[in-house]
């Protein structure tokens, strides 16, 4: 049978392009006994993959130049020589980058999609809901009547943390985005107090302004210069979650850190990193009380969506410039 899938066929250097990519048409090998064929209907473009395009030991492997790429997806069983899998379920699963995805069983994930629609399993019901749960939870937890500064906060992860953020205590949540539209819409949409825009100037002066007396939990997307206004915000015993650095992923050579980290001495503060993989152990918990918000409607989630698979370096492209608002996926 045959099939397409998307292959890396060079490793861009600063800003990837659509040329570091290629649509490939592949034969699809016999199902073995323990595997089920997925006919792929979502998958996700997720930031952490600019990582794996460079060829640097990492947590994750780096992308094979020339083959399919991966990451997470979710699909229809339409073969199956699993008894645990049958035709017919819905499956999350980590090949990505592809129309159809041959997958052991056990590295199948069966989804409720009475629960909610498939393709929220790569948003807030996926590893991008898990991943503002266990920032705001586990690593830099929210007390009540906390301040809580969000970056990147329109995005995936972001557009999330502000509205847990606030279930969860805070008295006052702030949040960054590029350009006045997002930032608007930060308000307008996502339940936060004020908003950044980061694009306007500087982020340590308008952080000044929107949380007068400093900030208790930072959830760091983005690095860089937000951090550093984080730090100088940091209120007595603050927490900050390293969740990312989406400023500097293009970067050719190292980027500076923060000019104030010893201010966390005398503000007793806490930067802490954390890698989604370590808290998978959370998905029930979270799963239990994110569906229950999104049925009442109390969690407001966006997509931005492409539609193709040949579209799908484009869409990781553009969310990496920050066009999503939302989670964004591609549409098989
Ligand atoms: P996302 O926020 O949906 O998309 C990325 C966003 O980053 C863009 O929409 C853009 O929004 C913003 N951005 C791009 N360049 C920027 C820059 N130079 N300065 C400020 N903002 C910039 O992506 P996501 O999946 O939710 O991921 C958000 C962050 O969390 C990423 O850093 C990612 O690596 C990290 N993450 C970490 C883990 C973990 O396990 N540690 C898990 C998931 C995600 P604007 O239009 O606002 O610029």
């Amino acid at each position: 049978m045959r099939t397409h899938e998307i292959h890396l066929t060079a490793r861009p250097q600063g800003a990837p392009t659509t040329a570091d990519f290629a649509l490939v048409t592949s034969e699809l090998p016999e199902l073995r006994e323990g595997q089920v064929l997925v006919r792929n209907t979502w998958m996700s473009v997720d930031p952490y993959m600019r990582g794996r395009m460079d060829d640097a030991p990492s947590y994750i492997p780096p992308f094979r130049l020339g083959a399919a790429m991966d990451g997470s997806a979710v699909g229809e069983v339409v073969a199956s020589r699993s008894a645990d899998v049958p035709v017919g379920a819905t499956v999350a699963h980590f090949r990505g980058w592809r129309e159809h995805a041959i997958v052991d069983a056990a590295a199948a994930t069966v989804v409720d999609t009475a629960l909610a629609p498939a393709e929220a399993y790569l948003g807030a019901l996926g590893t991008t809901g898990l991943t503002a749960y266990a920032a705001l939870t586990q690593v830099a937890p929210v007390r009540q009547g906390d301040v809580v500064f969000v970056s990147a906060a329109a995005g995936a992860v972001g557009s999330i943390a502000g509205q847990l953020a606030r279930k969860l205590g805070a008295s006052r949540v702030i949040g960054s985005a590029g350009g006045p539209a997002k930032a608007e819409r930060l308000v307008a949409d996502f339940g936060y107090d004020a908003a950044i825009d980061y694009r306007a100037g500087s982020v340590a002066k308008q952080l000044a302004e929107a949380a007068g007396e400093g900030v208790d939990v930072y959830v760091d997307n983005v690095g860089g210069d937000h951090l550093e206004a984080a730090i100088g915000a940091l209120r007595p015993f603050g927490r900050i979650a390293m969740v990312g650095a989406i400023s500097t992923y293009d970067a050719v050579g190292p980027t500076p850190g923060p000019t104030n980290l010893f201010r966390l001495a005398a503000a007793n503060g806490t930067l802490r990193g954390m890698l989604i993989n370590d808290y998978l152990h959370l998905f029930p918990e979270w799963i239990g009380r994110a569906a229950g918000w999104l049925a009442d409607g109390s969690l407001h989630t966006e997509l931005t969506v492409a539609e193709g698979l040949e579209k799908a370096p484009g869409a990781f492209l553009s969310m990496m410039r920050g066009a999503n608002v939302g989670k964004m996926l591609v549409k098989l």
